[in-house]
């Protein structure tokens, strides 16, 4: 533990007082009282907030069983005596939830062990220095962080209450027959392949031209002739008109009126709102985008001094890591006396698809907008060995993007078996600033799909 900041008592409760108990929240209420502070959390529902309770954890959880069930579908290939497998989810769904009330239970220990003061209940800012809990009691602070994460949104068409988003999900009790998936972000593109591989004929219903805008084109096109390998359908330039019930399941009707085919179920993946309204940010005078977000600079401050806000709640890249990594540098700096300031360049991602996809820097259009003509692209086109050894015709596809002369990597995308976990690796290479040649320079290990990263020519 650091030295405890210099914190004034004279007359105020807190030198923080943090509203949201998720991802971000928590990190900077923990690294704020390891630097001494004293620290309120304001957390109405369950800690972890989205990430561990309606996100990364249960979704991680989903894609780990739907993994397993595509295994099993393998085996008989490969001379398994295997009987069909199916899911029980309710029996999974023990182990998923019983999971995720440990990480509730490791979250209260390490709260209480921190000295941190948790209250249950909404915050609301009356000014730039008090919090209103609930309907009681003020709380004053010097410093105030926003946490609050966002929330799913659907579509304003006719009938959209026919249909849930990803929080309804994770409170399904087996898969649907028929599942229509609205949407072809990172949240689309996870539960088809999930719901999928265990036992749902699902279609994505996506408004543009392809899947996962952001990602590199090439790649995400490999992952829709993987998905289609798998049984998913996929509309694309799908505009939606309404959503009309159907025998206890519904039907979409696109904008020229055309219905379509009954599901027995609807999911709307499609984008997620801040957590702004009601939290007192006009009275305390923070500047808010266009929609809704927290406005902040690169230092996470907002428009108000002591007022601070990290994660989903801001324009920032809606990722956990991301919010985790800004909050604790956020608090070694008001608390800590270190100068330290998030990096937001070159951040990895990987979307738990089925395989996964993954990324990091700049896409293959992106390098060319950015440096024209002097960009090379290496690839890698193959079939990983247990799907050669199964005679599955799914593919991975690795490709790099490199500038310049010295071919410095710029983007690495990554679609196929295993790049959830290859990727870490190579983002911290590329962080680095290493060309095309340490890559080629680097001993394979073998027979990996890793491999094909430094023997690309
Ligand atoms: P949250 O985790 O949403 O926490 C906000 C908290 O604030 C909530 O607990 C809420 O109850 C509380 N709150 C709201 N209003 C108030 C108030 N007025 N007063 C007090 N408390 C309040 N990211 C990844 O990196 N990897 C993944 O694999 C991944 N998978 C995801 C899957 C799904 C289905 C979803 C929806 C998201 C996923 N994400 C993933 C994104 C990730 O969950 C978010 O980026 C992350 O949770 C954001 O953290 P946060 O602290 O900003 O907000
Ligand atoms: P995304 O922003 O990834 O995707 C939203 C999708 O919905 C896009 O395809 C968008 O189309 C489409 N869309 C938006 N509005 C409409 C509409 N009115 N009608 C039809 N389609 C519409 O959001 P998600 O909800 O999938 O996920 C939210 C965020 O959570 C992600 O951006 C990511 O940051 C995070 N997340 C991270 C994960 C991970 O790290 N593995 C997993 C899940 C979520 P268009 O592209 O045309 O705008």
């Amino acid at each position: 533990m650091s030295q405890p900041a210099a914190c004034d008592a004279s007359n105020e409760d807190f030198d923080l007082i943090v509203i949201g108990g998720g991802s971000g929240g928590l990190a900077g209420a923990f690294r704020a009282a390891e630097h001494g502070a004293r620290v309120a959390l304001l957390e109405p529902h369950l800690f972890g907030g989205t990430c561990v309770n309606v996100g990364c954890v249960p979704k991680k959880a989903m894609w780990l069983a739907a993994e397993v069930g595509n295994r099993l579908k393998l085996a008989p290939t490969l001379g398994f005596a295997v009987p069909e497998a199916r899911l029980d989810w309710k029996t999974f769904l023990v182990h998923r939830q019983r999971y995720i009330s440990n990480i509730h239970d490791s979250y209260r220990r390490r709260l209480d062990a921190a000295g941190i003061v948790t209250i249950a209940s909404h915050g609301r800012l009356l000014d730039e220095r008090t919090v209103l809990c609930g309907e009681g009691m003020p709380l004053r602070a010097r410093h105030v962080l926003i946490a609050t994460g966002g929330h799913p949104v659907k579509p304003q068409v006719p009938g959209a209450e026919l249909g849930g988003t990803s929080d309804d999900f994770f409170t399904w009790c087996g898969a649907p027959p028929r599942v229509a998936i609205v949407g072809g972000g990172y949240i689309a593109v996870e539960l088809a392949g999930v719901l999928q591989a265990l036992g749902s004929r699902v279609e994505i219903f996506a408004r543009g031209p392809r899947l996962l805008a952001g990602f590199d084109t090439e790649v995400t096109d490999q992952l829709v002739e993987d998905y289609r390998q798998a049984g998913v359908h996929l509309q694309f330039d799908y505009k939606l008109g309404r959503v009309q019930s159907a025998d206890g399941g519904v039907r979409l009707c696109d904008v020229d009126g055309v219905i379509g085919e009954r599901f027995d179920a609807l999911l709307f993946a499609t984008g997620r709102r801040p957590n702004t309204t009601n939290l007192g940010l006009e009275a305390a005078g923070v500047a808010l985008d266009a929609d809704g977000h927290v406005l902040v600079d690169e230092l996470h401050a907002t428009s108000v001094e002591g007022i601070h806000a990290v994660g989903d709640v801001t324009p920032n890249l809606a990722l956990t890591p991301l919010a985790i990594a800004a909050a604790r540098r956020l608090m070694d700096r008001l608390f800590g006396g270190r100068d330290t300031r998030l990096d937001q360049d070159n951040v990895p991602t990987v979307v738990f698809s089925h395989p996964p996809l993954g990324k990091v820097g700049l896409t293959e259009e992106e390098a060319r907008q950015r440096h024209g003509d002097d960009v090379h692209v290496y690839r890698a086109g193959f079939r990983p060995m247990l799907y050669a050894l199964a005679d599955v015709p799914q593919r991975s596809l690795f490709k790099l993007v490199c500038v310049g002369d010295a071919r410095r990597v710029v983007g690495i995308h990554l679609m196929g078996e295993a790049v959830d976990e290859i990727l870490q690796g190579f983002a911290v290479a590329m962080k680095r600033g290493i060309t095309l040649e340490d890559l080629r320079d680097t001993v394979a290990i073998h027979p990996t799909s890793a491999e094909e990263v430094v023997l690309m020519r």
